[in-house]
């Protein structure tokens, strides 16, 4: 089915992306554009996993150390601030689940 190569072909467009993040930060943009247009194209959902990679606002791959600064806020519930370092685009993510709490409550 077409759906099913659009997902496969996306899941691999991502990988490609993480792997050059380092490398090479504008062809990580590069597959990401091509993911989104794919998905868009064929109706395929972006999966969650992969949406946390892409920036609302520029649309660019956000990779933790490279494009993006991760911070974890501990006031009120524990959450994730995702920053992007291209647009300032920031995301926030709750973290739950049980586990350890990774000390540090400063501000
Ligand atoms: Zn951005």
């Amino acid at each position: 089915m077409l759906q099913d190569l659009a997902r496969q072909r996306i899941d691999h467009l991502f990988s490609l992306a993480i792997r050059t993040a380092h490398s090479r930060p504008d062809l990580s943009d590069r597959y990401v554009a091509m993911a989104l247009k794919l998905s868009e194209r064929t109706r395929v959902r972006l999966p969650r996993r992969w949406r946390y990679f892409v920036c609302r606002s520029c649309k660019r791959f956000l990779y933790p150390g490279t494009t993006a600064r991760v911070r974890i806020q501990q006031r009120r519930s524990p959450h994730a601030v995702v920053t992007c370092l291209r647009c300032g685009e920031i995301k926030r993510y709750l973290l739950k689940g049980g586990g350890k709490s990774e000390g540090e409550g400063k501000q």
